[in-house]
């Protein structure tokens, strides 16, 4: 059973805007499940259709066996922690945990015993008479969850529940999430354009693009098998290099040099076919002398990232590049992302070349 599946949903804004656009997908029991895109893919507005905040134009929501497409967010059974966590700035923390409570009017006594026990599963016991005010940016995290939970409720929807934390914060922040989601167990689905976060923290990933899902897959699918150019392009610290290639007697013809297929390429290539041959700059091996089979460019810039640096080449590929007239007026290059360890790193203008590391 799906905790969470949405059938060919719709959200139309009035302003004409398809934030959504017939889209399928479906959430398990106990996933911790990242929505993840570029700004304006629909990430958001997904969220809030689930929660009940947006109303869909057509499709349908369901939540366990309950179709709650037009139900309103107080009879959906899930909790969403907004971006900002929303706090209620005059009241204290127990009064954040436990308001929700209060709505569903929770005796006084029972509130408080709960408000006590989730404070304390947070880590928030010494705070409970603050104000939000009072605490910092990853406390006022923890509260925003703990009232979240002391509803017990069958899903979390999680508005980017990072990107107010700096840097630091923001790591020890993912760690504790990914914790506390383990041990509750509860589907918990979190948007993030931060890929790095989607990768570190989901058991499985949506790829959005345009209000429609390019590729849904665990990190390790989306990172090692992306289904397409815009997932390859989207995942990945450093964009995954894109170069056309050639099947050619079990190998591929790139760049005027033949390279050994893929380990995990798709079975189903034919020989003469064109396609795309992606390979991430962590994959590729830069040499500063000849290597057999290798591709060679020009080095034309080189990234200093701490540990390791990104150098960019330029390699001809042999096409030749035509003018209006149809004369050959150069020949045309492709531009390749290599990873070189520290202390290893070429000069711009240097001739290097790159190979894919075996295996
Ligand atoms: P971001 O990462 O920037 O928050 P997102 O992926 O969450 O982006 P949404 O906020 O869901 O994207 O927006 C999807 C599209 O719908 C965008 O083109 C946005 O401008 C539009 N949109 C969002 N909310 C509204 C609204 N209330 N009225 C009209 N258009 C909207």
């Amino acid at each position: 059973m799906s905790a969470i599946a949405m059938r060919e949903l719709t959200k139309v804004y009035p302003n004409g805007v398809r934030a959504l656009d017939a889209l399928d997908l479906e959430i398990a029991d106990g996933e911790f499940f990242a929505l993840l895109g570029p700004s304006g893919c629909g990430k958001t507005t997904l969220l809030r259709t689930i929660a009940g905040l947006e109303v869909a134009s057509a499709g349908s929501v369901l939540i366990g066996e309950r179709t709650v497409t037009n139900l309103p967010p107080g009879k959906r059974d899930v909790a969403m922690v907004f971006q900002d966590y929303a706090l209620y700035p005059h009241m204290t923390v127990q009064e954040n945990i436990a308001y929700p409570l209060r709505i569903r009017k929770v005796d006084r006594r029972s509130r408080a015993a709960k408000a006590a026990d989730t404070a304390n599963e947070l880590g928030l016991s010494a705070l409970l008479e603050r104000r939000p005010g009072q605490l910092s940016g990853g406390q006022q995290q923890r509260v925003a969850l703990a009232r979240a939970m002391a509803c017990h409720p069958q899903v979390f929807l999680l508005d980017e529940p990072l990107s107010n934390l700096d840097a630091r914060l923001r790591l020890e922040a993912r760690t504790f999430l990914k914790r506390l989601q383990r041990e509750l167990g509860v589907t918990t689905v979190f948007v993030t354009h931060d890929q790095a976060e989607a990768l570190a923290l989901a058991d499985r990933i949506a790829v959005m693009e345009g209000g429609r899902i390019r590729q849904v897959g665990t990190p390790t699918e989306v990172f090692r098998r992306p289904a397409n150019t815009f997932v390859a392009g989207f995942i990945g610290s450093t964009p995954m290099n894109l170069v056309d290639a050639e099947v050619h007697d079990g190998e591929l013809a790139v760049a005027g040099t033949r390279l050994p297929m893929p380990q995990d390429a798709d079975d189903r290539v034919t020989d003469g076919e064109k396609l795309v041959y992606g390979i991430r700059p962590e994959y590729l091996d830069y040499s500063p002398e000849p290597v057999p089979g290798a591709l060679s460019g020009q080095v034309v810039v080189v990234e200093n990232l701490g540990s390791f640096s990104l150098v960019s080449l330029d390699v001809p590929t042999g096409d030749a590049v035509m003018d209006g007239a149809g004369d050959a007026v150069g020949v045309a290059g492709t531009s390749l992302q290599v990873v070189v360890p520290e202390g290893r790193e070429p000069e711009p203008g240097d001739t290097g070349w790159v190979v894919p590391r075996p295996g």
